[in-house]
């Protein structure tokens, strides 16, 4: 059967990945699969920087296919900040209620119709340390002026989406995890995978 490696160590994204991808015909692993791993430093300047730099150092080390994901909010008022910073917007140790602060104070005098923002995901698929393909999800929204709902993490409180009329917080993760940008993005990747496979032998 074909193995794949997912490239995290996010016990939650591992859980939420293998979910999207439960019809493909493949072995899934995290890299706490594994006792040794490669560590990553992920200084690229865009998504797909990273989630390449992950798939294909995971893939070359493994000599197999792994499969990355970078994701991030963009703010159009802030011409797309805080993007790839946006897990340590607030400072290298801010945690999520430090970013979410930021973000409100930052958009304090903004009204409602200009807080428009986006999720994005990059998912990069690479074997032997080489990019294969990768693929783009998005989620579209609003931020809210006071964080909402209790599920869900990191900007979930503060990202309205217009069709539900609900953050993704106040969600159960089961609608959160049909529309989300990872979901978006991962669904590309599947499809593409499945005929990848008809094509290719396990192994590569
Ligand atoms: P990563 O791609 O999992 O490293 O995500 C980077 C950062 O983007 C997270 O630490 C969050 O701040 C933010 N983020 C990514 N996806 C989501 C989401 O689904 N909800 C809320 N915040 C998210």
């Amino acid at each position: 059967m074909f193995e794949l490696i997912v490239a995290t160590g996010n016990k939650d994204k591992f859980r939420e990945i293998k979910s999207i991808l439960k019809g493909l015909k493949a072995k899934l692993y995290s890299l706490n699969d594994f006792s040794k791993a490669p560590k990553i430093v992920e200084d690229g300047d865009t998504f797909l920087d990273n989630a390449a730099k992950k798939a294909v150092v995971v893939s070359d080390f493994f000599s197999g296919c792994a499969v990355a994901d970078d994701s991030g909010l963009e703010v159009d008022f802030l011409d797309g900040r805080p993007g790839i910073y946006s897990a340590r917007f607030a400072g290298k140790k801010a945690g999520y209620s430090a970013n979410n602060e930021k973000l409100l104070k930052l958009l304090k005098t903004v009204p409602f119709k200009k807080r428009k923002a986006r999720f994005v995901c990059c998912v990069c698929f690479a074997c032997n340390g080489r990019v294969i393909k990768h693929f783009y999800g998005y989620l579209r929204g609003y931020i809210v002026e006071q964080p909402k709902g209790k599920n869900g993490f990191g900007y979930d409180p503060l990202f309205y989406v217009p069709f539900y009329e609900k953050t993704l917080a106040q969600m159960p993760a089961k609608i959160k995890n049909s529309i989300s940008h990872r979901h978006n993005a991962f669904v590309k990747f599947e499809r593409y995978l499945k005929g990848f496979l008809k094509k290719n032998k396990p192994g590569i």
